[in-house]
């Protein structure tokens, strides 16, 4: 569906962890099309996506940008890049996981991005920003023409953005949300659900939850020195069963960013105060 000239948005496949199905922005300039990130690496969502490029016509399709390496967002583009020819490109921290899991060693990315970078589509231009965090490469990308931030799993409505300690970084999040918020976008059409539209409420309460988690963390170990178990317990009481690993994941990214910012300190699997 065209959600403004220019900025269409496909949702196909699977829903991952009950939230709607990813989100692939199709953006169109007068020269050139690009896809923002690919959804999911199957048949059918493949299919479907290459249908509705051909049937909005428009100028010819250059590249593939990946915001991230999770299967939802650069699952299928491989098959965009065998199928069209056209470049793939994605940031530097997540190029090994991509190339390795999303691409199975079949290809590799055509061009790494730091941030920093543009794309000029004629009309409306992609910025590339940095935005470590949920992985330490995502990428949220600005359509300045139209004041628009299209924030990934960055900035999401319906839930907040998981972080784990393998591949993303708390306190780069928390810092990545303040930025983004300063750069005051009108609109934010995020990776997974509807168009945010009101930006800085949200970023604002993303910042919140994670104060309050944290206070929440501190609070627990004044009481007593604890491992990651025993604060998951208190934090994420009755957390359905395949969301717990998630959970003591969110609460040891916290226990990460506080002892990098020598607030706590570990002592074997038991954390304290400083
Ligand atoms: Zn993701």
């Amino acid at each position: 569906m065209e959600l403004e000239p220019g900025i269409h948005q496909l949702a196909h496949g699977l829903k991952p962890f009950g939230i709607p199905a990813p989100n692939v922005y199709l953006i169109q300039g007068t020269d050139a099309s690009m896809f923002i990130d690919s959804g999911w690496d199957n048949e059918d969502d493949h299919a479907a996506r290459m249908a509705y490029l051909k049937d909005v016509g428009g100028p010819p399709l250059t590249g593939v940008l990946i915001t991230h390496r999770h299967g939802d967002h650069g699952g299928g583009a491989l098959r965009i890049h065998q199928d069209t020819g056209v470049s793939t490109s994605a940031h530097r921290l997540d190029q090994q996981a991509i190339e390795a899991e999303r691409f199975g060693g079949a290809a590799t990315l055509d061009s790494i991005l730091d941030g920093g970078e543009s794309f000029d589509l004629g009309g409306l231009t992609l910025q590339v920003v940095h935005t470590p965090g949920h992985t330490v490469g995502s990428l949220t990308v600005l359509i300045p023409e139209r004041n628009v931030m299209l924030s990934a799993d960055t900035v999401l409505g319906m839930t907040t953005t998981v972080v784990r300690p393998s591949e993303g970084d708390l306190g780069k999040y928390v810092e990545s949300l303040h930025m983004l918020r300063a750069l005051k976008p009108g609109l934010i059409y995020p990776g997974h659900g509807e168009p945010l539209i009101d930006p800085d409420d949200r970023i604002r309460q993303l910042i919140d939850h994670r104060i309050h988690r944290e206070e929440q963390i501190l609070a627990e170990l004044s009481k007593a020195p604890q491992s990651i178990d025993q604060l998951f317990q208190t934090i994420y009481p009755n957390l359905p069963e395949e969301r717990q690993r998630i959970g003591k994941e969110q609460v040891e990214s916290q226990l990460i960013k506080l002892t990098n910012e020598g607030r706590i300190v570990a002592d074997g699997e038991v954390y304290a105060l400083k």
